[in-house]
């Protein structure tokens, strides 16, 4: 960027610069040429006056410098008099403009290009008392010419710009460059970050932005670390709990099957919190690209179904997998999480004799059940960590508040989009969406 902005800076120097020299050099050959025909004028009206008082052609002779040229025409345009070529060969000269104006209005002046010598001709004519008109005229260097003589000094003045617009391009890109470089130590300081003087104000809702992405970050952070060791010590203070009783006689003997019971599910219980924690923060993390692999849906959804067929049986509930066969191009671990995961759910969260539907239509795979649903108030929040309508429910049947975490995980990994749809009392389909291949 820094370059870019550099690069532009010193374009629209260089570029300011050129058009500053030609449009200068317009306007002073412009002046340059009112100077000229001004002269001119002055002289001509000089001559008249001394060659009317004078009254010979010769003494005009005396008053024709190098460069002027003085011309005497009669009322019919006849030359009587030209001090730099012969009067008998030239043409007639009543048709041309400053004659013809000076025969009309007394005086009259013009300008004629010469494309053969590259020069621009003034010419002045004033009618004289006897009826003949007397003409003075100057070649003067036309713009080109000017120009052609300017162009090593202007020349050198560009690349004498050209040098300052590269200092002043880098140094002002440099101060332009400091609020954005130094971007990241004032979204560290809040008061820093608030200084109009040194945050473009453009960037204020990029910088807003940033630290609330910030914040909320260490908000979840500072949760989800509170909520693992509070998730963690429950189980082992139970097991903890139990085991001392054991070990201190404390229990009675008929009790310790049902003491080394409960040990056993809290271990259980334990065990598969640490697995989804870890699993929770392999999805967070980069994907592995080189993992991804063809991955049908369907036949996915039954493999699941057979896993969970034992706790869908003990609850009396049924289980079924229909539709279409969906291909996607994924991790199969993950996908395998996401539709047990639901599946895990539909069953857990379902009454005694209810169903379970996973259904396969297009690129939407729906998991569908007849259980308790969940009222509008969570539906929004099931997907954050943790996060559990019932607690002593979600914990009696296994849960650990992890499962739609890793969902959501899982989806976002392969494009998928999750939506709810659930009423509560009747049941609750959720649908994950997968992009086209
Ligand atoms: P848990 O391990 O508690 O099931 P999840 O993250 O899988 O954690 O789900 C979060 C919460 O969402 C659950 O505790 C439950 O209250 C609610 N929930 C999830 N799936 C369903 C469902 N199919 N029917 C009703 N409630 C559900």
């Amino acid at each position: 960027m820094e370059e870019k902005i550099t690069l532009n800076l010193f374009y629209m120097g260089l570029i300011s610069a050129i058009l500053a020299a030609v449009l200068s050099g317009l306007v002073f050959f412009d002046a340059f040429r009112s100077q000229v025909a001004e002269d001119l004028q002055r002289q001509g009206k000089l001559i008249a006056v001394a060659y009317q008082q004078l009254g010979e052609l010769e003494c005009l002779d005396g008053m024709a410098e190098d460069e002027l040229r003085v011309t005497l025409i009669d009322e019919t345009g006849v030359v009587l008099y030209e001090n730099a070529t012969d009067p008998a060969t030239m043409e007639n000269h009543l048709n041309r403009p400053e004659v013809q104006e000076a025969l009309e209005e007394g005086e009259g002046d013009a300008h004629r290009t010469s494309d053969t010598l590259g020069t621009e001709d003034y010419y002045y004519a004033v009618a004289l008392q006897d009826g003949t008109v007397l003409r003075v005229s100057v070649s003067a260097d036309n713009i080109y010419q000017i120009y052609g003589k300017a162009v090593p000094y202007l020349a050198a003045i560009v690349c004498g710009l050209m040098v300052l617009a590269v200092v002043f391009a880098v140094l002002l890109t440099r101060r332009l460059l400091i609020p954005i470089k130094k971007l990241p130590e004032y979204l560290d300081d809040p008061d820093l970050a608030d200084d109009q003087s040194r945050v473009y104000p453009e960037l204020k809702p990029f910088v807003t932005e940033i630290q609330t992405q910030r914040r909320d970050r260490d908000r979840i952070r500072r949760e989800f670390t509170a909520n693992v060791s509070h998730e963690l010590k429950t189980p082992l203070t139970s097991i903890s709990g139990y085991a001392e009783m054991i070990e201190t006689g404390l229990a009675r003997q008929e009790d310790v099957p049902r003491f080394a019971g409960t040990i056993r599910k809290e271990a259980a219980r334990l065990l598969s919190l640490i697995t989804d924690i870890i699993r929770l923060s392999q999805l967070e993390g980069e994907p592995d690209e080189t993992a991804s692999a063809p991955v049908e849906l369907r036949a996915l959804a039954r493999e699941c179904a057979e896993m969970l067929l034992p706790s869908a049986e003990k609850n009396g509930i049924q289980l079924t997998v229909s539709g279409d066969e969906l291909h996607v191009m994924g991790q199969k671990v993950a996908l395998w999480e996401l539709v047990y995961n639901l599946m895990d759910n539909a069953i857990r969260y379902n009454r005694p004799g209810g169903f379970v539907e996973v259904t396969i239509s297009g690129r939407k795979l729906t998991v569908s059940d007849t259980g308790i649903g969940i009222s509008p108030e969570h539906q929004e929040r099931i997907f954050e960590r943790f996060y559990r309508v019932d607690k002593s429910h979600s914990r009696q049947t296994g849960g650990t508040g992890l499962g739609l975490s890793i969902v959501k995980h899982a989806a976002e990994r392969h494009g998928a989009v999750i939506s709810l749809d659930s009423t509560p009392g009747v049941g609750t389909a959720i649908t994950a969406e997968f992009p086209e291949e």
